[in-house]
């Protein structure tokens, strides 16, 4: 199996001793942007002097500067079914939690995305528990559908990740011919002995079905995967080491690794207590790990999800995270219900503001809050796109793309403040843009736009 639990320790053991100078080689050589060894990684994740810290995050936020420029991607997830077969120890659905479970109709749905698109999302991850009777693929396939097809006035959903349990090949394939853009899986946690802990008698229970599911849904022509672990079931330095794994395994194997890595941290949810999971994961731990997998991966999209804090949140952007998710409802028909209070959430969240307030704040930091999906739908994915990346090009469309989308939000959903503030920001880095016909279509296009044309992308 390609996570060697022994070679991991190893490593860990070896770098436990790591001298300031040893530490200060791998830092140099990670500005070089030069690619750190297995090795090179368990000595950073030793780091401790604030110095060397302060060094290291600004190395990643220069990393992810060079290769995605300020463009933040902004998205929400939709919760179709709560029903679970698993019993998950720290998840609030699973199986031996008592509550009425439901999945949404279409109609229901529907009814969710209408009011996601009125928020300005175009861009959706969609979540379900693992039932094979309840929420079968053909379900989940409906579900896509249903949300592809659902339009309110301007808004459209223009890309659907789905994260749903490890899989065949053939419903990899299903999934793939229904349009879906990343595969989202969680390995949870890459330590074999704690998995099998946290996923007691359940279906989930199998280590290595759950480790290959991307292997599956690379098979059955999925070619944008995203991976994560929930850092606090097991040693984060032996996780972060095992993500980079996996990631080399699927691009020996398939010729691409993850196309984005996720970083939930454990929160209380219901019939679970978190003094009792040891391996809690602080701040400045999380912090640290989120900058060395940005240095260790610099072209895959790191996501945060509203379960940290605006203020983490915040600094995690310098740091090298790519990817927010804004306005989210973690509970199956949560946006309805969210005014109602009624809402049960899969755990708790820490950060509650609208995406225009998220909207806001990213813009008063400088950011340019994207709602792009135009590599999906250009064909830009797997290995296409990571060339992209890799060659330093990809910025030529993410940042342009950037100012359309952002243009786009504000002219249907924004207010006086964000057009003021929004517009002058599009201005801004417009004018930096170096290519003269990018600059000059982005420019014209933010005219269209006004004048009532939309979805317009590089
Ligand atoms: Fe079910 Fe997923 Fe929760 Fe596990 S984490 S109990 S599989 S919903
Ligand atoms: Fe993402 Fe591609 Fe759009 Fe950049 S251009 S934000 S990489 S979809």
């Amino acid at each position: 199996m390609f996570i060697n639990h022994e070679y991991i320790e190893n490593l860990l053991e070896e770098a436990k001793g790591a001298s300031k100078e040893e530490i200060q080689k791998v830092l140099n050589k990670a500005e070089k942007k030069k690619g750190l060894s297995h090795k090179d990684i368990a000595i950073l994740l030793q780091i401790e002097d604030e110095e060397q810290l302060k060094e290291m995050y600004s190395i990643a936020g220069d990393i992810k500067k060079s290769i995605y420029g300020n463009r933040i991607v902004v998205f929400a997830p939709l919760y179709v079914s709560d029903y679970c077969v698993n019993n998950c120890v720290y998840c609030g659905y699973k199986k031996c939690n008592q509550f009425a479970r439901k999945k949404l109709t279409r109609e229901e749905i529907q009814q969710e995305v209408k009011i996601l698109e009125k928020m300005g999302h175009k861009r959706l991850a969609l979540e379900a528990g693992e039932d094979p009777v309840n929420c079968d693929i053909d379900y989940i396939l409906d579900a896509i559908d249903a949300v592809y097809k659902t339009e309110n006035e301007n808004g459209v959903i223009r890309r659907i990740n789905v994260n749903i349990a490890a899989t065949t090949v053939e419903d990899y394939r299903k999934l793939k011919e229904a349009k879906i853009g990343t595969y989202i899986l969680f390995q949870e946690t890459y330590h074999k002995p704690t998995y099998e802990k946290m996923h007691p008698k359940c279906v989930k229970g199998d280590y290595e079905y759950h480790l290959t599911a991307f292997d599956r849904a690379m098979e059955g022509g999925i070619d944008d995967v995203g991976g994560g672990v929930l850092f606090g079931l097991s040693d984060p330095k032996f996780e972060v080491l095992a993500l980079m794994l996996h990631n080399d395994h699927l691009e020996e194997k398939y010729g691409v690794g993850f196309h984005t890595i996720s970083f939930p941290r454990l929160r209380k949810a219901e019939g679970m207590d978190l003094e009792t999971f040891p391996h809690s994961v602080d701040d400045d731990m999380f912090k640290k790990i989120v900058a060395i997998t940005r240095i260790a991966v610099p072209f895959t999209g790191i996501i945060m999800s509203t379960r940290e804090s605006a203020e983490m949140r915040r600094e995690l952007l310098k740091y090298g995270v790519s990817q927010i998710s804004a306005g989210s409802c973690t509970g199956v028909g949560g946006y309805k219900e969210h005014e109602e209070g009624k809402a049960i959430n899969q755990f708790d969240l820490a950060d509650h503001r609208s995406p225009l307030e998220v909207l806001k704040q990213l813009i008063d930091d400088k950011y340019i809050p994207s709602y792009c999906t135009a590599c999906y739908r250009k064909g830009r994915t797997g290995d296409r796109f990571m060339r992209l990346a890799k060659s330093g090009q990809i910025q030529n469309v993410c940042g342009p793309n950037a100012m359309m989308t952002l243009m786009e939000f504000i002219l249907d959903y924004g207010d006086e403040e964000l057009y003021k503030k929004g517009e002058a920001l599009i201005r801004e880095e417009a004018a930096k843009i170096e290519r003269e016909d990018i600059r000059k279509l982005v420019l014209d296009n933010m005219e269209k736009l006004k004048k009532g044309e939309r979805d317009l992308y590089l």
